[in-house]
């Protein structure tokens, strides 16, 4: 999606990824497969770049140090950003609100997560003492009743700042299922994350894609230095400086895309405001689960169901369970329509 947006401004996309099946590498000319650590395959793929950014947070950034200078987010963002206890600590040593966590079992229940290389609930787990905990270095977080989960994205180039509209965004088994825009919270909450997402965004002096994630609740924290807006409690809980999967909705649903933004600050052309189109957005992501037996999906439903905008499938071969293989979008009249809409899709998709 990113290398579409890039297209479009007339650039050139050369792609390293370990995998040779990995969509890109089908669609793309200038392809490297090999592994993350390859300092030598990394040096002679920054030597055809002049500008590099990353889908992925879990690499080491070590061996990238030979294309420092190409690297946009900065190699000292995805240090951060890829590490769960420095990006707590850079929240908690910002003054920025967040959930509590510690760098040690607790003797309370909490949410154990690895530092290094978790994604999609993956290496995480809800533990009470007397259970194994995961093992190697981990943060424990309060367990947060969380009412609503939303997420911010902020663009930056070397001049302009671009926010985009606050998306609302529902899990299921630890995986984005939906997003909504606009999110259903007050006027006064939804300003407040995207102030919070613009200051994360300026402590850590992103150029890129900044995409913060939020815990809203109505319940205030025990431990966790939240920012109360009227009844409403909101902290960060995660950063990625990419793209994000909750940002798919924006290829519809605003001026410019989230993919639009990155491309635009990669290529040094002007920014502008993102802005949020008319009616209430949705993105469904489509799983695995989503294709049963089969390995191609079958796409005659769309015919009866006009609101949906978009259907982007991924390229991928192998449909598992839990594996975004692809999204959509619905365009609502309001919000009780488009999470209707994308359920009837969703279903309509996987009974045929
Ligand atoms: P990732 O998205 O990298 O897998 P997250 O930290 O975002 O990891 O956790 C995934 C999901 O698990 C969150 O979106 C949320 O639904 C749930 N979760 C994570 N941390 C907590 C917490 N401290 N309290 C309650 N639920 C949590
Ligand atoms: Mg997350």
């Amino acid at each position: 999606m990113l290398a579409e947006s890039l297209y479009r401004l007339g650039a050139t996309v050369a792609v390293y990824e370990p995998d040779p099946q990995a969509p890109l590498c089908q669609r793309t000319r200038y392809v490297t497969n090999a592994a993350w650590n390859d300092i030598e395959a990394l040096r002679k793929f920054s030597q055809q770049c002049s500008r590099v950014t990353y889908e992925f947070e879990n690499v080491e950034s070590e061996p990238l140090q030979c294309m420092e200078f190409q690297l946009m987010p900065s190699m000292a963002v995805l240090a951060v950003a890829q590490h769960r206890a420095r990006e707590k600590r850079f929240l908690r040593e910002n003054g920025l609100p967040h959930v509590a966590f510690a760098e040690h079992v607790p003797d309370h229940p909490a949410i154990l997560k690895t530092v290094r290389g978790g994604y999609d609930g993956k290496g995480q787990m809800r533990w009470t003492p007397g259970e194994t905990p995961l093992s190697g270095p981990l943060v424990a977080e309060e367990i947060i009743d969380i009412e609503v989960e939303a997420s911010c994205i902020v663009a930056r180039s070397k001049t302009e700042e671009g926010v985009f509209p606050v998306f609302e965004n529902e899990h299921r088994n630890h995986i984005l299922d939906t997003t909504l825009v606009p999110a259903s919270l007050p006027d006064e909450v939804l300003a407040a994350v995207q102030d919070v997402a613009r200051e994360t965004a300026r402590k850590l002096d992103v150029t890129g894609l900044l995409t913060t994630e939020f815990f809203l609740t109505r319940h205030q924290p025990r431990r966790s230095p939240a920012l109360q807006v009227d009844d409403w409690y909101l902290m960060v809980n995660e950063l990625a400086p990419r793209p994000h999967n909750s940002g798919h909705v924006t290829r519809q649903a605003c001026t410019f895309s989230q993919f639009d933004a990155l491309a635009r600050i990669l290529l040094d052309v002007p920014l502008g405001q993102p802005r949020l189109l008319p009616g209430v957005w949705g993105m469904g992501n489509l799983l695995g689960e989503v294709y049963g037996t089969r390995s191609k999906l079958d796409l005659t439903p769309w015919a009866e169901h006009p609101t949906v905008r978009e259907v982007c499938l991924y390229g991928k071969t192998q449909p598992r369970a839990g594996r975004k293989m692809g999204h959509f979008i619905v365009h609502g009249e309001s919000r009780t329509a488009g999470l209707a809409e994308i359920a009837a899709f969703r279903a309509a998709l996987t009974k045929t």
